[in-house]
């Protein structure tokens, strides 16, 4: 199986409820699909989206990127040699981690056709059943526990809030909320980088007055502050989870052996795709650190092979935040790995095992 040619075609999907944290509010889900087609007919996806305030990456520069520089090095490639495509896609430029991911993404959901195999089994093996958190958007507090209390009700049991624009609103947005869910649901604080490293210890020591207990903390600190990361997880027994400071395997090991972070999230677009997400769990494993398996606001391609990802890496991967295509209006990729609420279940199609996409918009 020969890699022939790579396009482009653009998947919007609306969401339920806008989307907000404390860098952005948006409205729809809008991937950047990355189709790679082959001598055999067989077609792989990958997606992308984009995320400039973390990753950088606009779907115009991961498409210049991956047309004027990975494309040419990956035409009349075989699929069977997985490790040196990923290896040229990762050394083919620096940065531009979407691009490489949502090649990636495609890849390996070829690799998975050529043996006629799910990718989960191709990496390992495992369950097939996953347990998603749920994003909770930043809003006022009567908001954020209406929504709370409708997770619930769908059955989840793990509340990822979304925090971080002001101190003591915050305190009190978790407080409101711990007194609904406490019980039922545990929850993840996600700040986004909105508190300063003090202002996250006032806060935890704060929440701890009050008999709040939190999962974790994820990514108090602004991205390059890895110092104030280190005070706040040196003082507090609350974990901590690096999400922006940590994209490669290097960051990774530097946050883990300098007693920076006590969890890693693992996103495949900060990663650049599957190598280095496989490489970046096996070294927390050796480590003994958990990780999280997250995705961007992102649709069920590139959240797919996330979950994949995570089902094969299940004993260091314990904690899963993939709702980006629970949030949408509908999922128009049918076959693949199926979204219902908290529940993600693998199917057993080869690759990613998507058999058919609705609305795809060819560029
Ligand atoms: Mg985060």
């Amino acid at each position: 199986m020969k890699i022939t040619n790579i396009r482009f075609a653009k998947l919007t999907v609306p969401l339920v409820t806008p989307f907000k944290t404390a860098l952005r509010c948006v409205d729809n889900i809008d991937d950047l699909v990355v189709i790679i087609e082959t001598d055999t007919g067989e077609i792989g996806y990958g997606a992308a989206p984009a995320t400039p305030l973390i990753t950088g990456d606009t779907h115009s520069s991961v498409m210049a990127a991956i047309d004027s520089v990975i494309k040419p090095l990956l035409i009349g490639l075989d699929l069977t040699n997985i490790n040196e495509l990923t290896n040229i896609v990762q050394s083919a430029l620096i940065k531009n981690t979407s691009a490489k991911a949502a090649v990636e993404i495609a890849l390996y959901d070829l690799w998975g056709k050529l043996y006629n195999t799910p990718l989960y089994k191709l990496l390992g093996g495992g369950n097939n059943q996953l347990k998603t958190d749920i994003t909770i958007s930043i809003d006022n507090i009567d908001k954020m526990i209406s929504d709370s209390q409708k997770a619930l009700a769908q059955g989840f049991d793990r509340l990822k809030i979304k925090v971080g624009n002001d101190i003591y609103q915050d305190i009190e947005r978790v407080r409101n909320i711990y007194q609904v869910v406490k019980g039922k649901a545990l929850i993840r604080l996600d700040v986004n980088q909105g508190w300063t490293a003090k202002q996250t210890v006032f806060a935890i020591q704060k929440l701890d007055a009050a008999g709040v207990e939190l999962e974790l903390i994820e990514q108090p600190v602004k991205v390059d502050d890895l110092a104030g990361m280190r005070y706040v997880t040196e003082r507090v027994l609350t974990p901590i989870m690096a999400d922006e400071s940590a994209f490669g395997p290097k960051e990774v090991i530097e946050l883990i052996t300098t007693g920076t972070a006590d969890i890693i999230n693992i996103k495949l677009m900060k990663t650049g795709g599957l190598s280095n997400a496989i490489k970046i769990a096996d070294i927390c494993q050796t480590y003994h650190i958990d990780c999280m398996m997250g995705c961007m606001l992102e649709g069920s391609i590139g959240v797919a092979a996330a979950a994949h990802l995570a089902a094969a890496k299940s004993n260091v991967i314990t904690k899963i935040d993939l709702d980006g295509p629970a949030l949408g209006q509908y999922d128009p990729v049918h076959g693949g790995v199926n979204f219902n609420f908290a529940h993600i279940s693998l199917g057993d199609g080869p690759g990613l095992g998507i058999k058919k996409i609705d609305d795809l918009v060819e560029l």
